[in-house]
């Protein structure tokens, strides 16, 4: 496949880029390491298409909000290695009508002169099927996609959708909407909507090999979306290898862990201790949480900037990163049905480990020095003047399994001389 080194100009060099189906077993790898790359060098425009579907335009502010790196950093070439991106995106985009719809034309008809990707937001209708006169569900533009001849209707999405996909350097389909159909794909919808891997079907690769890059969220983290556009398109620069994707197309380092593991709640879980209501602070699970199973990254990668996040913030996991979203995990104010039996048992051995760990906790709030005096010395500590029987058996038990094999600090810290403090000195008249 040939593409136009920069711009639309007839003159200039045409630059190869090979087949990338290599890293799934196709042809022979060209470029660094046997990578995608082209032999010409690296690529200095790509365009990027943004198509909006059955969509409430969230992935776009969520896009919008990334800062590592940013969306400005990808239009301005900042990032090193990458290539220009060239955006048109219709909220985004400073032209409108025939200027943002132009390029788009000349891509479906061959005659872009660079490389594109698309992204999808949104989920896809199935209003393909309709006579052309007679209706759809989402459109962009109109006019129809023949330079020869004009109509007066709007062009539907899933002929952008479908029209775009053979000269595709890839697809990425953001959100849950266009990842997996998403709540216009939920029961009871009238739209019949899908997800772009169920319209392109199972067998599509775009031109060079990949299939659909999947990421979700609902709203996806602004983060992720660039991360994985970053990536793919240093794959395509021949620089970095393809990474690893998982088998829905999911970028496989942002949504194999489970939200659960990094939850900040999470030591609440393993605690046997759970919130009642919305606004508590413990674990979320028998108010309808369902981190323990869904992945998402949103509590280590923060909603925007590093910040915020679903349980970050209070609020319970509804799997909107999930395929099964939102059928699979409403309704939303009902504890998952697995959570009475795993809830159940960190319940009981969990309320065993809270108790023993509190008894820890009361012998290393105590300075080495206290224990020796016997008491602590603030009026805060009324309560903990005196060690108790169960802190001394505890703590004699404690160092023999601390110390074995080892120095026994506890011993060193008997010899150590009691330090004179300024009250003593005064009662001693000094
Ligand atoms: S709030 Fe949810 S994700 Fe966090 S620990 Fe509880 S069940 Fe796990
Ligand atoms: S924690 Fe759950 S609800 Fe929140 S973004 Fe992740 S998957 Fe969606």
């Amino acid at each position: 496949m040939a593409y136009q080194r920069t711009g639309f100009g007839e003159d200039m060099k045409l630059q190869t880029v090979p087949n990338a189906g290599a890293v799934f077993g196709a042809n022979a790898p060209i470029g660094l390491g046997g990578l995608g790359g082209s032999p010409d060098g690296p690529l200095n425009i790509v365009h990027v298409f943004w198509i909006a579907g059955m969509s409430c335009d969230g992935c776009s502010i969520a896009a919008t909000a990334a800062t590592n790196p940013s969306v400005e950093d990808l239009l301005l070439g900042r990032i090193p290695n990458l290539p220009k991106v060239v955006l048109h995106h219709p909220v985004l985009n400073p032209g409108a009508g025939t200027e943002l719809m132009r390029p788009m034309k000349a891509a479906v008809n061959g005659e872009l002169g660079a490389p594109y990707v698309v992204v999808l937001e949104g989920s896809v209708p199935d209003d393909q099927a309709f006579p052309t006169d007679d209706g759809y569900f989402s459109a962009m533009g109109g006019g129809g996609f023949d330079p020869d001849t004009e109509t007066d209707q709007p062009n539907r999405v899933t002929d952008w959708l479908w029209k775009l996909a053979p000269g595709a350097a890839a697809y990425v389909a953001i959100g849950t909407c266009a990842t997996w159909g998403g709540i216009p794909a939920a029961a009871g919808n009238i739209t019949g909507s899908m997800s772009l891997m169920d319209y392109l079907g199972k067998d599509y690769r775009s031109a060079l090999g990949v299939p659909v890059v999947n990421v979700p969220g609902c709203s996806p983290v602004g983060d992720n979306f660039i991360d994985v556009v970053q990536a793919v398109l240093l794959f395509l620069q021949g620089i970095a290898p393809l990474p690893k994707f998982d088998d829905l197309g999911r970028p496989a380092w942002l949504f194999t862990e489970t939200v659960h593991r990094h939850c900040p709640k999470a030591g609440y879980y393993e605690e046997g201790v759970f919130a009642e209501e919305p606004g508590d602070n413990q674990c979320l699970v028998e108010i309808g949480c369902w981190g323990p199973v869904v992945q998402c990254n949103i509590v280590e990668r923060g909603a925007i900037n590093h910040m915020g996040g679903c349980m970050v913030a209070g609020a319970a996991c509804i799997g909107c990163t999930m395929p099964g979203f939102p059928d699979k995990y409403s309704p939303f104010y009902k504890a998952p049905p697995g959570s009475a039996i795993s809830g159940g048992m960190s319940k009981m051995y969990g309320g065993a480990i809270r108790r023993l760990r509190r008894l820890s906790m009361r012998k290393l709030n105590r300075e080495p020095l206290w224990d020796k005096t016997g008491e602590v010395p603030s009026p805060w500590a009324e309560k903990h003047k005196k060690p108790t029987g169960t802190d001394k058996t505890m703590s004699f038990f404690y160092k023999k399994l601390q110390y074995n094999n080892s120095v026994n600090q506890a011993k060193r810290n008997k010899k150590q001389p009691i330090p004179q403090s300024r009250d003593i000195l005064s009662q001693k008249g000094l």
